[in-house]
């Protein structure tokens, strides 16, 4: 391991190679020893991506628009990285990829890149690897990179927190569709999807999200009004559509300022995550863990305050 050349792979991946774009993946995921290494090397060339979130319920066709979005900026020339991320499945890396037959279509594109990201048991670890290999797509010269996520507001993955552009994709007769719109997911979409437009329901389920939207208006600023794209994704309808409202919720957010505050938020949840994970292990590392298990008998046992406890412990960190 300690042979891994960073800023020949950062080079390589650069360059277009694939390879070298899923090794760095790897290695933020898997939290090696070069995580640092890998940070630093890729720090200089990000912030170029635009970075859009697609999130939804299951079967609303989030992986179908995600393959159409693909096609929509391959069209324009434009490299495309994927991040699938399914906080649920216990697989990783592209494990997941053979059942996204419909994302299989560009797997032969070299300029696009699809990663499927699990949490393979590590709790929190999502969190904490998502951030980093939007990252390396970024440094990699990615132009857009796609995030799609399962619901929204997830405490272990906040799509929300990670986009420029949050699109949320209902359909109709999806009744939990608007339910998990009540449930917050007006408050976080840049732009609303009704998918599967082809079906019945559509124009019913449009009406719903609008007469939402009017009782629940967030507040966005002065001049952002979320629009509505009916699309039907297994055929590509009203791809043109999508891709016009994001490109001017990217005009909008660069026009106000906004993508410089969004990102600046990103990179301060991510600060924040990396310096309590540290700091929490070096509360539990104190002399091997012995003074948080002397405090946690004191506590329990009524001799000591918790508040008490917590300033001798954080006062024992060098
Ligand atoms: P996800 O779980 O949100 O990623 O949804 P998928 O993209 O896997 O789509 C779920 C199912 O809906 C698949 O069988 C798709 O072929 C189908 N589907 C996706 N988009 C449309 C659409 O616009 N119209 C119709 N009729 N079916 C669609």
């Amino acid at each position: 391991m300690s042979s891994v050349d960073i800023s020949a792979l950062v080079a390589d991946a650069r360059a277009g190679r694939p390879s070298a774009v899923a090794r760095l993946i790897s290695l933020v995921e898997d939290e090696s020893p070069h995580l640092r290494a890998v940070a630093a090397a890729l720090s200089p060339y990000v912030g170029r991506a635009r970075v859009l979130g697609l999130t939804g319920p299951p079967g609303v066709g989030k992986s179908t628009s995600t393959s159409m979005l693909v096609s929509a900026f391959r069209a324009r020339d434009l490299r495309v990285g994927v991040l699938a991320i399914d906080p649920s499945s216990p697989f990783s890396g592209g494990a997941l990829l053979g059942d996204r037959i419909r994302l299989h279509d560009h797997t032969t594109d070299p300029s696009v890149f699809i990663r499927s990201m699990a949490t393979r048991g590590h709790l929190g670890g999502l969190a904490t690897a998502t951030p980093q290999a939007l990252r390396v797509l970024d440094a990699s010269g990615f132009d857009v990179v796609l995030v799609e996520t399962v619901g929204v507001g997830q405490s272990e993955v906040d799509i929300v927190s990670l986009a420029d552009t949050t699109v949320v994709l209902l359909a109709p007769g999806m009744g939990d569709g608007i339910q998990a719109a009540k449930a917050g997911i007006l408050e976080v979409a840049d732009v609303f999807v009704v998918n599967k437009a082809d079906r019945d329901g559509a124009d019913q389920t449009v009406r719903d999200l609008k007469h939402m939207i009017s009782l629940g208006r967030r507040s966005l600023g002065p001049s952002w009004r979320q629009p509505i794209v009916r699309t039907v994704a297994t055929s590509g309808d009203g791809a043109a559509e999508l891709v016009s409202a994001l490109d001017a919720h990217h005009d909008w957010l660069v026009s106000h300022g906004e993508l410089t505050t969004r990102r600046e938020t990103r990179a301060r949840r991510e600060i924040e995550a990396i310096a309590v994970r540290e700091l929490r292990a070096r509360l539990g590392g104190v002399r091997g863990g012995e003074v948080l298990d002397r405090l946690a008998e004191q506590v329990a046992a009524g001799s000591l305050d918790p508040y008490a406890a917590a300033d001798e412990l954080t006062g024992k960190l060098g």
